[in-house]
């Protein structure tokens, strides 16, 4: 293979809000709004933004779960974006999607055997019942479970052990690419440090790339070796994540990073309260986005230009006019 496994390029998503007795579409909510970025195999992009920000629109969007509105997306040279029905299912075996939540992304009538089994079935990847089984019970001991577990139900498991259930489930049709979307966000902080270990674990092994969607800057630090922040549907900044760490550009980034608690307790950072809520992002603010929040915005480029993403250092990109 050569370029990137992954390439992003202008991607944007709109839903259309319908009203009136007519039903006609009235507004149009700009979910993401000309996002691109390439990812390397056996590489991780942390994706880090607000509520609303367009960050878990994108991984889907990047799957075809939903219906891009435009911009392309390409695996490993093969458009997914130009892809028929029968295009899309062999990509799906390439590229899987760990959900938030897996109380609801687990379905609670079946057994973790069928669940982990179910994609091995309907990608007929077990000649018989015997190797069926016995390559679920190799998934689940990749993921930390065992055997014993087979014939349980999700409600029997804590919420690690059901993400894992998840990962088991994802890594069945062995992918190249995990879009981990909240993956952690729901489970407490020991717990966290936990499945990010696995995840790290499986990388090694399997050499797989992951897209990993995230609030929480401090989540994503020591998975990512790089991080896009995202704000209202765009990439604002993306960096090789210590860089982006320890040399934050843009405003809504140091914003972000100043909330972020350090351990070290001889370490102060200044805190950059952001004022205000996140925009609606029916009505997206003209020019910069960040222009209502933005300590240092003017009247003239962040009211009424896009900034563009510049390159200010190898490989650190930053849409902000005053900042380069
Ligand atoms: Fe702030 Fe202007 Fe930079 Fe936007 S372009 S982040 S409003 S300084």
């Amino acid at each position: 293979m050569t370029g990137p496994l992954l390439k992003v390029t202008d991607l944007v998503k709109q839903f259309p809000i319908k009203g009136g007795w007519l039903g006609r579409e009235v507004e149009r909510v700009h979910a993401v709004d000309g996002v691109s970025f390439e990812l390397e195999a056996g590489q991780t992009l942390g994706l880090v933004g607000e509520s609303g920000c367009g960050k878990s629109t994108t991984g889907r969007c990047i799957l075809r779960l939903i219906e891009p509105t435009a911009g392309e997306v390409v695996f490993d040279g093969t458009s997914v974006t130009g892809a028929d029905r029968a295009g899309l299912r062999a990509l799906a075996r390439q590229m899987q999607i760990v959900f938030q939540d897996p109380y609801a992304s687990l379905d609670p009538r079946m057994t973790v055997g069928e669940i982990v089994g179910e994609a091995l079935t309907i990608h007929r990847l077990a000649p018989d019942a015997r190797a069926w089984r016995d390559r679920i019970v190799e998934l689940l001991e990749i993921v930390g479970l065992s055997a014993d577990h087979l014939g349980r139900f999700p409600h029997e498991f804590s919420g690690g052990q059901r993400q894992r259930i998840g990962i088991a489930r994802a890594l069945a049709v062995e992918p190249r690419l995990l879009v981990c979307d909240e993956a952690v966000s729901a489970l407490d902080v020991s717990i966290q440090a936990q499945v990010v270990n696995l995840l790290e674990d499986l990388q090694d092994r399997f050499g797989l790339a992951y897209i990993f969607i995230a609030h929480d800057l401090s989540v994503v630090e020591h998975i990512s070796d790089r991080v896009a922040v995202m704000y209202l549907g765009r990439i604002v900044e993306i960096a090789p994540a210590r860089e982006l760490y320890a040399r934050p550009r843009h405003p809504y980034t140091e914003a972000l990073l100043s909330a972020v608690p350090i351990p070290d307790p001889q370490v102060k950072r200044e805190r950059l309260p952001l004022a205000g809520d996140v925009p609606s992002p029916i009505h997206p603010p003209t020019g910069c986005h960040f222009h209502t929040r933005c300590p240092i915005a003017n009247a003239g480029d962040c009211r009424h230009r896009r900034p563009e993403l510049r390159e200010v250092a190898p490989g650190h990109r930053v849409a902000c006019h005053l900042r380069s």
